[in-house]
């Protein structure tokens, strides 16, 4: 298969990175077509040479991935979801791939995986699966080495050619694997009949009969699930959908100046609503980002704060949703106003796992912690 060589990062200063990353989204028209997938967008990201930008330097990238490279990382997810929530869907699975392969692969692994994402190669994770015993499994007893069983909800299905998943072995546990696959193979996108996102070609992948080589696994059985890296992983798609409120704010706005409404007290309480909204998100993804990265990252506090932000941008991009409605109205209904497909795809793009759980366990640390309610997230100033 022949997949474009990427040009070299054209511009990785600090302050650079985001901007490329959101200007090459914001060039790109991306589809809004059932099953469709954000081709030029991705292109654009690869030609700006931001699917190496997550490996460290030694590897050829802008080191994303790096604990100092976390804030770049963190405004070049908010740029592409700002530009389109697809295409920061696609993106931020390739980055979480990357990261997992640099956390725990072997060094033949990562420079192999390293070499593939220079080579222009789309990563992402798919780890939820059909119900059992539709779900992968890797090891028949004919052939340890055989995978059986599908995943869904497999985002960039047909166009990830290097996707990371994880598979049941015999004794229960899971095993990450990239398994190489060809363009649009095993593709299933018929099901993808969804309210928003549907540029995220969000399908299921059979991976029956495929086998698996050495150096195809990454880390050791369950290293998928190690905490606190799992879970507070979450803030990078609290970034992309970051990038969706504040879209949808932005539309928002655009149509009370375009409609000259924007002068009306009730029309201005309802956008400093949404400005708030779109702030309080930022403020707990830019803690949450750096709770989770800031090395030695402090497990529980990572993941507890990390829960919180689930439901503070969760409760923020629904505000903005219906604060942006009630302003614009029934034209913001009509598929020729910008609002109306970034309303689908933010609404669709805040159902991610376990919401409830996520905010009870946070409430359990709260309730558990030593510290004061003060100190729980913030340090006191150095004297
Ligand atoms: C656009 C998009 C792309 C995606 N791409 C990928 C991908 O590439 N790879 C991938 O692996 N996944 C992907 N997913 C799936 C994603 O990781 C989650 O699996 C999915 O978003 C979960 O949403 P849900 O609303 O079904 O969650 P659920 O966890 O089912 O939550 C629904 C509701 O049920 C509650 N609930 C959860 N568990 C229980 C329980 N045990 N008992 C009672 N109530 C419960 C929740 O709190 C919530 O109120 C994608 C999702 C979206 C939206």
């Amino acid at each position: 298969m022949t997949i474009p060589l990427p040009i070299a990062l054209v511009n990785a200063r600090p302050v650079g990175i985001a901007e490329l990353a959101a200007s090459a989204v914001a060039r790109a028209p991306a589809p809004d077509r059932h099953g469709s997938f954000p081709v030029e967008a991705i292109a654009a990201l690869r030609g700006a040479g931001l699917l190496v930008a997550p490996l460290p330097e030694a590897l050829g990238g802008a080191g994303l991935c790096t604990p100092g490279g976390a804030d770049r990382l963190r405004d070049v997810l908010r740029g592409i979801g700002r530009g389109n929530l697809a295409v920061g869907r696609i993106y931020e699975g390739h980055v979480n791939a990357l990261a997992l392969v640099l956390r725990y692969g072997s060094d033949p692994v990562r420079a192999r995986f390293a070499a593939d994402a220079r080579a222009g190669h789309l990563f992402g994770v798919w780890n939820t699966e059909p119900a059992e015993p539709g779900g992968l499994a890797l090891g028949t007893e004919a052939d340890p080495a055989v995978l059986t069983g599908a995943k869904s909800y497999a985002s960039g299905a047909g166009h990830v050619t290097r996707p990371l998943v994880t598979a049941r072995l015999p004794d229960g546990r899971r095993q990450m694997l990239v398994v190489p696959l060809d363009p649009e193979a095993r593709a299933e996108l018929a099901d993808w009949r969804a309210h928003g996102m549907r540029a995220s070609a969000t399908g299921t992948v059979d991976f029956s009969g495929l086998r698996v080589e050495p150096l195809d696994r990454i880390g050791a059985p369950d290293d998928y699930y190690r905490q606190p890296f799992f879970a507070a992983g979450a803030w990078r798609f609290l970034a992309v959908q970051c990038g969706g409120i504040e879209a949808v704010l932005e539309a928002h706005r655009g149509h009370l100046t375009a409609t000259g409404r924007g002068g009306d007290p009730h029309q201005r309480a309802r956008l400093g609503q949404a400005a708030t909204a779109a702030e309080t998100a930022r403020l707990f993804v830019e803690h949450a980002a750096r709770l989770a990265t800031t090395e030695p990252v402090e497990g529980d506090r990572a993941v507890a704060y990390v829960a919180l932000a689930r439901g503070a941008v969760e409760r923020a991009g629904l505000d903005a949703i219906e604060l942006a409605q009630r302003s614009v109205g029934l034209s913001g209904f009509l598929e020729a106003h910008p609002l109306e497909r970034l309303v689908r795809d933010l609404a669709t793009y805040l159902r991610q796992p376990a919401p409830d759980g996520a905010l009870v366990s946070a409430a359990a640390y709260v309730a558990g912690a030593d510290a004061p309610v003060h100190a729980l997230w913030h340090d006191p100033e150095p004297t």
